[in-house]
């Protein structure tokens, strides 16, 4: 497994698990872990305190984060989740959609 495979800022698609088959933006890595947070992805409710900024207290939704093992790279071309190339471009190497050659930003 070749690291950071998954980048803040790449659309994935879930393949198994909460959410198969769902798209989002990738919010963050967490690569210690080997997990990502996914934009609309495993909503999870966290019960709030009442507070000053949150008189009736009450649930927040946001996204727990996802095993990166069940994340793919999403590739606006094929429309579905794909596996990647690393490929030398000059001095840098990009990540490539091995379906289609659609290079991946970063
Ligand atoms: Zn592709």
């Amino acid at each position: 497994m070749s690291l950071q495979r998954i980048r803040k800022g790449d659309v994935v698609i879930a393949v198994s698990g909460v959410g198969a088959g769902k798209t989002g933006k990738v919010l963050e890595v967490l690569p210690g872990r080997g997990m990502a947070v996914v934009e609309g992805l495993n909503i999870v409710k966290k019960a709030v305190r009442k507070s000053q900024k949150n008189p009736q207290g009450g649930f927040l939704e946001r996204e727990a984060p996802v095993r990166m093992a069940k994340l793919m790279l999403y590739c606006p071309h094929d429309k579905k989740g794909v596996r990647m190339a690393r490929v030398r471009d000059g001095d840098t190497l990009v990540r490539k959609c091995k379906v289609c050659g659609h290079v991946f930003g970063g």
